[in-house]
Parts: structure tokens; sequence; C-alpha cells
């Protein structure tokens, strides 16, 4: 058994006990209902939360957005009027495959003391935890200085266009927040030794297809014009492309704190900037798929469409990119940089707006001394660093309004476990969930102090 251990020497044993208990009957329940987007169906998600908070007696408003697709938002009324502080999460999930898991994607089962199912981790287990530690702030009696807002919306894992941008195009107070708390980053175990990432910023999402006409025919008489061919020769030169490493501040100040001293093949790190003159420590971040993610853009085939025949050559062919782009390279130099290299056999087409340019958070401010603070509180003195999400969420929303918006949830987990989330068997141990209720309320008793 953990015992985290307060400043003072008290332990925590009976300390939101209640809720640690609540909390991993609450998620099994939640894991259960299927959410998986798309298409979405939240509204049975968005009740049960809903239900949850009516037992607390605390007032709720669901947002019915479209058939089955809904948002809800709760409110412990702070001493002050305007600049709400909004707790939010994602109640949507992405699809799983329930033949790749060992338990049922869907049962909430609980093994060797983790809780499995999808949405463990991203992230209904953060929605539970910020949805208890909300309710116990209101049975604390604590009025905080500002509105606190708790914010489940839809639609996340598909852009976020019933759940987050609706709630801010119809509730006005939601687009003067002061600051909002999410996903994205979360303790690391890494053989031991802790450090938290506070998310501050989130790489830019560019996807886009490369598509290809060419003249069909019988395989056994094979021509130049296949689309086939033309696809991969473009793919080739675009997966063989060696992006440049690049530093930004939120990154350099990520990896000096973690990698200070540490020792590879080759290389002693010092700082970021030495460190990338080194050939050996470039292998490594290459070896790295997060370091790898935070020091260059990333360009991964994902979707690939052929002929539907083994002895068919089809007339039009394509292959679909997942590409991520560091917050300093821009959209437009991206793409000119692809279509050089996928050549002129080859149509370049962006999937969606390939428009989003999300700003960065700053961290030299009182949330993420806060946030520091209640880290320590929690399992002492570990770095507790910026840091850069690969992947998008719906923060980039209020970030693009100039409210700063980090992601965190104080669990620790390895990058094992971390792998898990939109893979296979992900899961949550009920140590790691009870970690994040303890760590969400002592953040929360910062925020409620927040003027
Ligand atoms: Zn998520």
């Amino acid at each position: 058994m953990i015992i985290f251990t307060l400043p003072n020497g008290e332990e925590r044993t009976g300390y939101l006990m209640h809720e640690s208990d609540s909390a991993a009957d609450l998620l099994r329940e939640f894991i259960r209902i299927d959410t998986t987007n798309p298409p979405g169906n939240e509204e049975d998600a968005v009740r049960f939360l809903d239900e949850c908070l009516d037992k607390e007696g605390i007032p709720t408003e669901v947002f019915q957005v479209a058939p089955k697709r809904a948002n809800l938002l709760a409110r412990i009324t702070g001493k002050s009027k305007g600049k709400p502080i909004i707790l939010l999460s994602h109640i949507d999930v992405v699809p799983a495959k329930a033949d790749e898991w060992e338990v049922p994607p869907f049962s909430g089962e609980v093994r060797d003391g983790f809780i499995y199912g999808r949405g463990a981790i991203d992230m209904k287990s953060q929605a539970i935890c910020q949805l208890l530690a909300f309710a116990r702030l209101q049975k604390d009696g604590v009025k905080p200085e500002r509105d606190i807002i708790y914010l489940a919306t839809c639609d996340e894992e598909v852009g976020g266009q019933y759940g987050v941008e609706y709630m801010l195009k119809n509730v006005d107070e939601l687009r003067s927040a002061s600051f909002v708390l999410s996903e994205g980053g979360c303790i690391i175990d890494e053989g031991g030794c802790l450090h938290a990432q506070v998310s501050v910023a989130e790489k830019k999402l560019s996807q886009f297809t490369i598509r290809a006409k060419g003249t069909g025919g019988h395989g056994s008489m094979p021509h130049s014009d296949s689309a086939n061919e033309k696809v991969l020769r473009a793919a080739n030169a675009i997966i063989s492309h060696q992006w440049p490493f690049k530093q930004t501040s939120i990154v350099s100040t990520y990896l000096n704190g973690i990698l200070k001293n540490e020792k590879g093949k080759g290389f002693v790190f010092n700082n970021l900037k030495q460190a990338l003159k080194n050939k050996q420590f470039r292998s490594f971040v290459s070896d790295n798929p997060v370091y790898n993610a935070l020091l260059r853009n990333t360009v991964t085939p994902t979707i690939l469409e052929g002929g539907e025949k083994v002895n068919v050559i089809p007339a039009e062919s394509s292959i679909s990119f997942d590409a991520r782009l560091l917050p300093t390279q821009s959209h437009d130099h991206f793409f000119k940089k692809i279509e050089k290299l996928a050549g002129k056999d080859v149509k370049v087409v962006p999937i969606g707006t390939g428009k989003s340019d999300p700003l960065t958070s700053g961290y030299n401010t009182q949330y993420f001394k806060g946030i520091k603070k209640a880290v320590t509180n929690l399992i002492g003195p570990i770095p507790v660093l910026p840091f850069l999400t690969t992947g998008a969420t719906d923060l980039r929303y209020f970030r693009n309004l100039g409210i700063p918006a980090y992601g965190f949830f104080p669990i620790t987990l390895t990058n094992e476990e971390l792998f898990r989330m939109h893979g296979k068997n992900e899961r949550i141990s009920i140590v790691a969930l009870k970690q994040g209720l303890i760590g969400t309320y002592e953040i929360l008793k910062f925020l409620a102090t927040v003027k």
C-alpha cells in the first residue's frame, strides 16, 4: 500500500477516503457506457455524470447539441463574478477492437489492481477525479474566489465541433475564463525516477493525402503508368525525409530538466543545445518516440488505399498521412516541402482545414506555481516541467482565445502504460486513480484561492 505523506507528516490514509472508494466504482461504470466516437453517443454518459453531481446537490446544465450528443456544465459559485476557472474533460473515446484486447474494452474489468477499459486513461479517469474533487470542494464548504466550472464535453476525439467548439459559441462566460485545466500531461515514472509534465502547448495537426491516377490493367502486363507505383514512390520520398531537430523553449526546458547528466552511448547530456550537436545523441533521440516527436515534425502513413484484386492494376491509389508539426513550423512551408518531396506524379490534398495553429500558454504563471506546489505536496520535490503535447486536445480552443490552459492529471504512469492510450489494453491502476483524485483535489484547493 502506498501512503502519501503530507508536508506536516500527517498520513493520508484517511484523506478523501469516501471519494477514493467511489472513484474506482464510478470509473468502471463510466467505462461501461460506450462513447466510441464516431458516433459518440455521449448523452447517456452525460446523464450518468449529471446523476453523480445531483446526488452531491450540485446544480447542472445539460446541453443537448444533437441527437444523443450532449455536454454538461456544473458550477461552484465563487466570491466574484466572471472569469471562471474551468475543469475540462471529454467523455468520448476512440474505437477499440475487442478481439485485440485481453478483456472486453467496455467492461471496466479489474485485474491485478488495474481497471481496464477504453477511456481508462484518455480521459474518463480524469473526468471522474475532477468530478469527485469538485464535489468534495463543495462539501467542504469552500467558497472559491471565482466560479469554478466543471465542464464535460462530447466529440473531442474527432475535433470538438459538438463539444468545446459548441460550448464556446453558446456560453459567453466560457470565452472569458481565467484558466482551464484538462488532459495532456501526467507524472512520468522512468525507472523509478519521477517528473511531472504540465502541458502548456501542443503540436499542430497537419494531415494530408497523396493521390495518383494512372492506367488500370491486368497485373500480368505491368506498364509505367501505375497509380500504385506513383504513390509508393512519393510516399517513400516523404517517409525517408529526415525532418531537422528544432528546439522550442518549452521542450528545451523540459529535456534540460529531465536529462541533466544523463549518460548514453557516446554522450553525456549537459544541455539540449550542445547535445543536439552530438551525432550519437541525435540517434538516441531518433530511437525514442517521445523525444523524437518533441523535437521535430513527424509524418507517418496511416491509410493505404489501392487496388481490390491481386491481379488488377488499379487506376487510382492514395496514401494518407498523419503529420504533427512543431509549434514554430508554418503549415504553408510544411506543405510546400511535402509537395516538393512528393513530386509531380501525385496530388497532395490536405485533410480538414489544415489550419489549426494553436497558441502556447505561458508557464511563468501563478497557475504553474500552484500546480508545482500541489505536486510537491502530493509526492515530494520532483521536477515539474512545462511540456508539449504531441497530440491535439480541446485545450487549443481556449489557448486560441488567449486563455491560459494546461493539460495535467496528477497520476503516475510509465511510458509503457501511456502507450496503451488509443491502443490496446488501456488501463489505470487503482492506486494511480486514487493519487489522481488526491492530486486533483490539491490543485483545485489552490485554484479556489486564485483571485
Ligand atoms: Zn483525450
